[in-house]
Order: structure tokens, then C-alpha cells, then sequence
């Protein structure tokens, strides 16, 4: 178990947010790269935006809590990702896209989590999924436990996101105080929370808002709320265990492979 508080960080052309992990913590989160945590009621932190930028061998999981982002990109997609709503967007052989966060009437809040792609599947046709939060089911997992599953299973209910490229269950936990909540991992699996309301005990160990905790090679998990309620994220995937090569918004296995990518990028031959 291993626990990490987000950082004040700057990206794109100017936002503030705050990362939870990134390219510092590879290769301990496989098969998940990067967690960004977007949150301000100041619209001067968020609207300089994510403007035209590549990516390749990953996929990109945007959740947005409340708020709207509208992007658009290479392949023809255009679209706004409003509160409550998801964008998982598989880059695969390359994808150029601008992602671009609108003024909104209080606090804006959401993630975006970096998965990577094994080797075999990271020149795959890119494709996107837009979920929209009335096609995310929320099931009672316990008393006082709601859990809104993105993808993954519980309580045989699926979530919207299926045939997935690496196996992942995305959960947004929200638990009332004086509750717990045990969930049993898979085989192999790497876990993580991410807290952003409250606190609570996960494993025994006190949490608080905008810290992560890992888990490798344990069981099951199991949270607690104390006074106030408690909300978080939680993430498993089945780990890749292949050598990372990764600048920028390009994720590869070889430096050779990146040198590719850029070098196609400069030339207009990204896009396959
Ligand atoms: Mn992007």
C-alpha cells in the first residue's frame, strides 16, 4: 500500500490542475500512466485549455464531475462533454485532438486517467466512446454505499464501457458516513483510490481528499467512512509488464518508436 498526494501542476496551455500520479510513478501504477485532477472555481485556471496535441499508445478516460469540455479532433469527432459524462478515447495509432474546458457557473471538477496500451495494440485504429452519465447504473453495493460504474462489474451490473483493450474496472464510490465497503480485487490486479470529498480509512490507513492509494497484491479492499461522507475513485487494470517509452503525450515501448512518432508528427504523417 502506497499513498501520494496530488500535486499543483501546469498543462496544456495554461491550466492549473493537480496530478495524482504521472511519469515519475511508472512503472508502479501498470497499466495506468497518468491521473489528472481538474478542480476550480476560477474559470482564469482552466480556459487556456488543451489545444491541438498528438497522442499514440494509450487511451485517455476524461470523467468530468460537474463541468464541460469540448473537444474535437483528427478522425472528425466533435462534442462536449458535459457533467456526469465520460470520453474514453482509445489514441492507438494516433489521434490529434484539442480538448477545451468552457466557462461554467461554479466549481468545475473532474479526471483524466492515462491507460496505456500493450504493444500489440498500441498502432490500433483510434476510437472514441461518449458516455453520457444517464447510461453510467449506480448500484447499492452496501447499506449507504453507492457505487457508478463506468466500466467494469458489480452486482451484475455492467458498465457501459465493455471490450475494453486491458481489463479495468472505473468506480465512482460514494459512501454516507458510519459506512463501509469491501470489494474484492482481481487476480493480479493493480488498484488505486483516488479521494476527492471527505476522508475515511481504506485498509485501516487514514485518507484524505486529493491523496491516492495504491494497492498491489492485496485481496480485497476495504473502506470506511468516518463523520461526513466520503467520495472517491476506484481504478484496477491488469498490468501490461512492458518497458515504457514515453515523452510528452506519446506513449511507446522503444525510444526508437518515439523518435517515429514525432518525427511522423512533424511531417503530417501522424495520422494513419
Ligand atoms: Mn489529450
Amino acid at each position: 500500500m502506497k499513498v501520494l498526494e496530488s500535486r499543483p501542476t501546469i498543462e496544456g496551455a495554461g491550466v492549473n490542475l493537480k496530478r495524482v500520479f504521472g511519469y515519475y510513478e511508472v512503472p508502479q501504477f501498470d497499466p495506468f500512466l497518468l491521473l489528472d485532477h481538474f478542480g476550480s472555481d476560477n474559470p482564469a485556471d482552466y480556459l487556456a485549455g488543451f489545444p491541438w496535441h498528438p497522442h499514440r499508445g494509450i487511451e485517455t478516460v476524461t470523467y468530468m464531475i460537474s463541468g464541460e469540455v469540448e473537444h474535437g479532433d483528427s478522425i472528425g469527432n466533435k462534442g462536449v462533454i458535459k457533467s456526469g459524462d465520460v470520453q474514453w478515447m482509445t489514441a492507438g495509432g494516433g489521434i490529434i485532438h484539442q480538448e477545451m474546458p468552457k466557462r461554467f457557473e461554479g466549481f468545475m471538477r473532474g479526471f483524466q486517467l492515462w491507460v496505456n496500451l500493450p504493444s500489440s495494440q498500441k498502432m490500433m485504429g483510434p476510437r472514441y466512446r461518449d458516455i453520457r452519465s444517464d447510461q453510467i447504473p449506480e448500484v447499492t453495493a452496501e447499506p449507504g454505499v453507492k457505487v457508478k460504474i463506468v466500466s467494469g462489474e458489480m452486482l451484475n451490473t455492467k458498465g457501459p464501457v465493455q471490450d475494453l483493450v486491458i481489463d479495468i474496472e472505473y468506480f465512482d464510490v460514494s459512501i454516507e458516513p458510519d459506512a463501509s465497503f469491501t470489494h474484492k480485487l482481481k487476480d493480479g490486479f493493480n488498484a488505486f483510490c483516488y479521494v476527492f470529498e471527505g476522508l475515511g480509512n481504506f485498509q485501516n490507513e487514514k485518507i484524505s481528499r486529493e491523496h491516492a492509494v495504491l494497492f498491489k497484491g492485496v485481496d480485497s479492499v476495504k473502506v470506511e467512512s468516518g463523520k461526513t461522507p466520503l467520495r472517491y475513485l476506484f481504478v484496477s487494470g491488469k498490468p501490461i509488464g512492458e518497458p515504457v517509452a514515453w515523452r510528452g503525450p506519446i506513449v511507446m515501448n522503444t525510444q526508437e518508436e518515439l523518435g517515429l512518432a514525432f518525427y511522423e508528427y512533424r511531417n503530417g504523417t501522424f495520422i494513419k
